[in-house]
């Protein structure tokens, strides 16, 4: 079986090849990070400029012609509305003209479902930490997870990428600040977690209030250490209490060393396996949206024919809600 993933909820269009044996192709394109920030009308611009690139890419690496695709697997969600739409939309119209069936992925379902494969692991607890979410997530069976443990306010990644703006960083986002933290030096900065929950906001006003009076490397490594430290503590908890054997990382800020290096050490200490995926299956990806979509078709199917014109994007798709998405995959037709 060959899938053919598209990924679109953010700042990213990427298209990417998956079979039975792993990924045959990966390509991406992401909107450049700027002052501004993401603007959804940008975002939508920047993916229906490069679909077509990244798709004839990823069929050119893939060593495939579309005719030769299984299944088109898109990310449902969540995800901002207007980029969505524009991917939604592309595989939406290779489904229908191809006549292939057609599956939606949730997205943070897909990081999972690639960091498992990736990292071996079968029944792991997951810490997600991207822009827009951060969540402690128990999985209890092949779709069925449950969140935790989760931000109350603004996504970890979100946090970092605002912060970088704030200091007029240029790419403005959590890699380059993660490059000054480096060379910076620690001083307390407020420390926000309510049971398994975290709260970035008051972290974030406080680390604004310093800015022109310390070096930016100092300000980035406070932060970060300080926001990393409050994501290991929720973890432990959550590993202390499910008893889980295994912990993954994953997200685009699982892509972050230092991180990596406290989780790590966490889980040394008290005998849990640690994985985290491939840089380039941690950022947003078509291969995982490909990957986790042939598992799903294989189990639920997809949508075929005239339902595929009913699919719709889902912006506030949550991991907890997979199982109920896809046992009603395709939906029942609408009422006259
Ligand atoms: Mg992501």
């Amino acid at each position: 079986m060959i899938c053919l993933g598209v990924e679109c909820t953010a700042h990213t269009i990427s298209v990417g090849i998956c079979d039975e044996k792993g990924v045959r192709a990966n390509e991406i394109a992401t909107h450049p990070f700027s002052k501004e920030g993401l603007i959804p009308r940008k975002l939508a611009d920047h993916h229906t400029a490069n679909f077509i690139k990244v798709l004839n890419k990823a069929l050119e690496k893939g060593g495939c012609a579309i005719e030769e695709v299984d299944v088109i697997a898109v990310s449902q969600g969540p995800g901002i509305g207007a980029p969505l739409s524009v991917g939604i939309g592309a595989a939406k119209y290779l489904a229908l003209k191809y006549k292939k069936p057609l599956v939606g992925v949730n997205h943070p379902l897909a990081h999972v479902k690639i960091s498992e494969w990736q990292c071996r692991a079968r029944d792991p607890l997951v810490l997600y930490l991207s822009g827009g979410n951060s969540q402690i997530i128990v999985k209890k069976g092949e779709f069925e997870y449950y969140v935790i443990g989760e931000t109350l306010d603004m996504g970890m990644g979100n946090l970092f990428d605002s912060f970088a703006r704030e200091v007029g960083l240029e790419p403005a986002h959590g890699g380059e600040l993660a490059r000054r933290a480096e060379k910076g030096e620690y001083f307390y900065l407020p420390y926000t977690v309510k049971g398994m929950n975290l709260v970035f906001s008051g972290l974030f006003t406080a680390a604004k209030k310093h800015i022109g009076k310390r070096p930016v490397e100092d300000l980035a490594k406070a932060l970060m250490e300080t926001a990393f430290a409050m994501s290991c503590e929720v973890t432990e908890r959550a590993l202390f209490l499910t008893k889980k054997k295994e912990l993954i990382a994953c997200g685009g800020v699982a892509q972050n060393r230092r991180l990596q290096e406290m989780l790590r050490i966490m889980c040394s200490e008290i005998g849990v396996k640690f994985g985290v995926a491939e840089d380039q299956f941690n950022r947003d990806n078509g291969a995982m949206i490909a990957y986790t979509g042939m598992l799903i078709y294989k189990k639920y199917g997809g949508f075929e024919g005239e339902e595929i014109s009913t699919f719709e994007p889902l912006p506030k798709y949550r991991i907890d809600q997979v199982e109920e998405v896809l046992s009603i995959t395709p939906p029942p037709p609408p009422r006259p």
